[in-house]
């Protein structure tokens, strides 16, 4: 009764759309081109609607138990006073969850551990697909250095921001685009004493943040305007440089990391939006069809939505509404293909825009004036704003899977 479909890309928004896909009949293969998946990045922040969707997958629990809640914390100027509070419990009480951090690597062991063994492909790079047929896509990969094509009857674009599908579907698509920022990251080596679970402090064109582990760990983050590109032989002791000064417990989050450690990323966002999210039967996810900035602190999360939107709208229930039998259907699936696109694409490119406005009226305002309009605006808010605002984001209902 289910088709077959191979999903390209074996990140956050790839393994997920594997197991919703999977958890509606769908026989899955997941090829990734890194030849191993152990070294994933530094931590992420998942909200209520990452979460949600995670619960819909089967995965929450497993998440949860290697992750931390984000009860207390907020925003801060480098000298250390406050401009906003984070209330991790009373988001708790709106969401039924509060924000979580959890270590990327963490993560993708959990929703890998969801998967049987064998429908993961590692080192398998797709180098194109055809969608000459609308009735299926050839997915042409090597691995080791021998091409193999693949028939499916879905395919699933999950291969990131520099997404090379997205690139031969949309040839006109100008793609990503540097936003002025890079970003500086690792996990310390130790536990540090943190008084908050979050943070997030704003300077002058730079943010620097936290998250903290269950295991006394955090991750840090510094980003800051910057060209593309710009790279240091010693990145950790620039940014000893760059945030010098700035309160504690940065100076004791930069001791407790091993340079070795320190991750170095400029970041880019699709700053044109796709004109749609799916091309005959191939569906983009996440970052390849909506990559953003991370100022919300959503792309995850949006990748988490758009995987279980994806399975729900594929499942037998969905595509089978002219076969007695509840099998699936070439119309089906178009069809269904045709509602993912409806309902991910003007939410998913909202949240974009929505994280690329924070991010220039937050951390990219840089000309002292504006920092201090900034500054005065944000602690003259109401309680409950900083609240709001990411209710605005967070609270998304997921779709039932079958
Ligand atoms: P990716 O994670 O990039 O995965 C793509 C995968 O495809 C990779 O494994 C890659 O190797 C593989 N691939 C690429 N090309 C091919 C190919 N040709 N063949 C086979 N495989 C291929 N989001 C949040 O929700 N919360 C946060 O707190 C948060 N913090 C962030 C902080 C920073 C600094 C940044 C940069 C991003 C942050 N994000 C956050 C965003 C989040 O990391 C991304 O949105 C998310 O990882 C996207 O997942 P993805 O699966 O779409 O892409």
């Amino acid at each position: 009764m289910g088709g077959n479909a191979v999903v390209v890309g074996g990140g956050i928004g790839g393994l997920a759309a594997a197991i919703g896909l999977r958890a509606v009949g769908w026989k899955v293969t997941v090829l990734e081109r890194a030849a191993a998946l152990d070294d994933v990045g530094a931590g992420i922040s998942l909200h209520a609607n990452g979460m949600r969707a995670l619960d819909v997958l089967g995965v929450g629990e497993a998440v949860r138990a290697e992750a931390r809640p984000q009860y207390t914390g907020g925003t801060r100027v480098p000298s250390g006073g406050r401009l906003a509070r984070m209330d991790g419990a009373a988001l708790e009480r709106a969401l039924g969850t509060p924000i979580v951090g959890i270590p990327r690597s963490a993560l993708h062991r959990a929703l890998r551990a969801a998967l049987p063994a064998g429908s993961l492909a590692v080192g398998a790079e797709v180098t194109s697909v055809d969608v000459s047929d609308p009735r299926g896509v050839r997915v042409s990969a090597t691995n080791g250095g021998e091409e193999r094509v693949r028939e499916a009857d879905l395919v699933v674009a999950a291969d990131g921001v520099n997404s090379r599908l997205r690139a031969q579907l949309f040839p006109d698509h100008p793609g990503p685009v540097h936003s002025g920022s890079t970003v500086v990251r690792a996990i310390t080596e130790a536990p540090v004493p943190l008084e908050s679970d979050f943070e997030l402090t704003w300077g002058r064109g730079a943010e620097f943040g936290h998250i903290v582990f269950p295991d006394g760990r955090a991750e840090w983050h510094a980003v800051f305007n910057s060209p593309a590109g710009v790279r240091h032989a010693d990145t950790l002791a620039v940014i000893r440089r760059r945030f010098e000064g700035w309160h504690d417990p940065i100076p004791a989050l930069l001791d407790a990391t091993d340079p070795r450690a320190v991750l170095h990323h400029d970041i880019h966002e699709l700053v044109t939006p796709l004109p749609s999210f799916t091309v005959g039967r191939v569906a983009l996810l996440g970052d390849a069809a909506h990559a953003m900035t991370p100022n919300l602190g959503q792309g995850a999360c949006q990748a988490l939505e758009d995987a279980v939107t994806l399975a729900a709208a594929l499942a037998p229930a969905a595509t089978s509404a002219d076969s007695a039998a509840g099998v699936r259907t070439a119309s089906g699936i178009d069809a269904a293909l045709a509602r993912y696109d409806a309902e991910r694409r003007p939410r998913s490119q909202a949240v974009a825009r929505a994280a690329r406005r924070a991010g220039r009226m937050g951390q990219q305002l840089s000309h002292p004036v504006a920092v201090f309009v900034r500054d005065t605006l944000l602690r003259a808010a109401p309680s409950g704003a900083a609240l709001r605002a990411i209710l605005r984001h967070a609270d998304w209902t997921p779709p039932r899977l079958g």
